[in-house]
């Protein structure tokens, strides 16, 4: 499933071939993708140009603008790549694949993609000056970047569950799922059992970091691809290579070399080094 550093390269390859294109025409499948899209949204969004692409922890929102003179806002699309979505620029020769949902027809012989063969995904749109935020369908918490420390104690010690949970809910801190999660304990050295609340504020200071640099390494690396994602542009991703523990049980860890170890921990498969990372 695609996480915040996945999300960050698609928007990152978009931006430069969308911003600033106008919408000539679309074409929306009709196989149902988890949110509905509605008939009457290709009349809203017909002749709009992309102003800005921006992301917000897994979510992907561009804003649109009217062509009318001085610009006025003309909506929003929010796009959610949910676990195989593929959301890319490609010239309008090339055939079109399998599994396509939508299709945006821009001024320059290229298209905007929606591919997505689980349709776990969605794609939305909402009218000007619309609070985006309000629609997420989940509380979502600060972007992990730049954290202050003493907000995040609190949140993470505020909760008596699993740093794995707390991790994967978005509400301490947006963007983080399964492969992250587990990629930022090891950094920290902390057990995916550990309860937030048992936390110290070293520990805590120790996650937040990891935190932030395992993802920004990823984004370096422009995301992993497990199975279906793929950039803005089409290629696939390269930081996979790069785990030390995510789907690397029975392996050694690449820090002490102890075996790798799988505990199915909120759910998910939660893969640690136990020596690393004690209880
Ligand atoms: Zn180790």
């Amino acid at each position: 499933m695609p996480e915040l550093p996945e999300v960050e390269t698609v928007v990152r390859d978009l931006r430069p071939l969308l911003v600033g294109r106008t919408v000539e025409a679309m074409w929306a499948g009709e196989q149902k993708l988890r949110r509905p899209w509605k008939v009457m949204w290709p009349r809203k969004l017909v002749g709009t140009r992309v102003s800005e692409i921006n992301r917000r922890g897994k979510w992907i929102i561009i804003s649109l603008t009217s062509k009318a003179r001085g610009r006025p806002p003309a909506g929003f699309l929010l796009v959610h790549l949910g676990m195989t979505g593929q959301f890319t620029v490609m010239p309008s020769a090339d055939p079109i694949k399998d599994h396509t949902h939508f299709l945006f027809f821009l001024d320059n012989r290229t298209n905007l993609q929606y591919r997505d063969p689980r349709r776990f995904g969605s794609v939305e749109w909402f009218p000007p000056n619309t609070d985006v935020e309000k629609h997420l369908g989940e509380k979502l918490g600060p972007e992990p970047f730049g954290l202050p420390a003493q907000p995040f104690r609190d949140a993470v010690r505020a909760s008596k569950r699993t740093l794995k949970a707390i991790l994967l809910d978005q509400s301490v801190v947006a963007g983080v799922g399964n492969i992250y999660a587990d990629e930022s304990l090891h950094r920290a050295k902390l057990h995916p059992e550990t309860r937030g609340a048992d936390l110290t504020d070293a520990g805590c200071d120790r996650l937040r970091k990891a935190i932030e640099v395992v993802l920004t390494r990823a984004i370096d690396g422009r995301g992993s691809t497990i199975r279906d994602y793929v950039g803005g542009s089409g290629l696939r991703g390269g930081f996979q290579n790069e785990f030390a523990v995510y789907g690397r049980g029975g392996e050694g860890c690449p820090t002490c070399g102890a075996e790798v170890q799988v505990l199915r921990v909120a759910g998910r498969s939660s893969h640690f080094c136990p020596a690393c990372q004690p209880r």
